[in-house]
């Protein structure tokens, strides 16, 4: 949930600027590891590097007139450092000069609409379900299912598991606004929030400066309203999320713990 970063050196617009598709940056530094691939750190970061459940980004880097495919992330003392591949190339030529990034839009953009989606099926899971505490959740790599885990005295059936569906749709069709504000600590946005703040009562009391994605903040026009520390990828409103389908919802290995399993149709609304 956090965001200590205060001793990065990259600015992190996946943060910022979460609908950014490619930016221009200075190539700050550049490692070899020992398994041959490069390390780069650049001075502005446009993807993200997973977390918290959502997969990383995928997308290319062009220094000069090469191109650089994006293989994964390394995350050092709150930076995140690029990881590609090249033989032929020595990367450090490149250092202190001008960089291109290039972001895989369509896969960012399904990333946070399924992501975005959770946070509203997890408010609207506690809407419904009595003892409702919220628990992770992991989007698999292709983006095909998110699987939700929460906890609740209940056991879901199909109608409370229908009725979670109908809140969410509806909070879809009010086209709530979604954002991120920050707080000095997990405590301060505890106060602010209330019973809206919804957190793993599970997690250790997080020091340092939150991130909390806030879903419909005036909580006007629906009976939804959602606030979670979280460091992803969101979309601005909910109205950007096409058609949701439940898959699955199974008992999880704790007791009273169940994994909710669903995925966006392909179409676009
Ligand atoms: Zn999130």
């Amino acid at each position: 949930m956090v965001i200590g970063y205060a001793h990065a050196r990259m600015n992190p617009i996946y943060r910022t600027e979460p609908y950014r598709q490619s930016a221009e940056t200075k190539l700050l530094q550049v490692q070899r590891k020992a398994d041959g691939n490069w390390l780069l750190l650049f001075a502005d970061m446009l993807f993200y590097p997973g977390g918290g459940g959502q997969p990383g980004d995928q997308g290319a880097i062009y220094l000069g007139e090469k191109r650089f495919e994006v293989q994964g992330f390394e995350k050092q003392k709150g930076d995140v450092w690029i990881v590609t591949q090249d033989e032929e190339t020595d990367l450090t030529s490149y250092q202190k000069s001008l960089a291109r990034m290039e972001l895989d839009w369509a896969f960012r953009y399904r990333a946070m609409q399924m992501h975005t989606l959770q946070h509203a099926l997890g408010a609207a899971t506690r809407l419904v379900f009595s003892g409702y505490e919220t628990r992770g959740m992991t989007i698999l790599p292709d983006l095909s299912q998110c699987d939700m885990r929460f906890v609740t005295a209940d056991k879901p059936r199909d109608p409370t598991l229908a009725e979670t569906l109908q809140h969410t749709e509806s909070a879809i069709a009010a086209d709530l606004p979604v954002e991120a504000v920050y707080f000095n600590s997990a405590a301060e946005a505890r106060e602010h929030f209330g019973e809206v703040l919804r957190m793993d009562p599970r997690l250790p009391e997080y020091k340092g400066r939150a991130r909390v994605v806030v879903i419909n903040p005036e909580g006007a026009g629906s009976s939804l309203q959602d606030a979670s520390p979280c460091g992803g990828t969101h979309l601005r409103n909910l109205s950007e999320i096409p058609a949701v389908e439940l898959l699955d919802c199974q008992p999880a290995e704790e007791p009273g713990e169940w994994v909710l399993s669903f995925t966006l149709s392909r179409g676009s609304r």
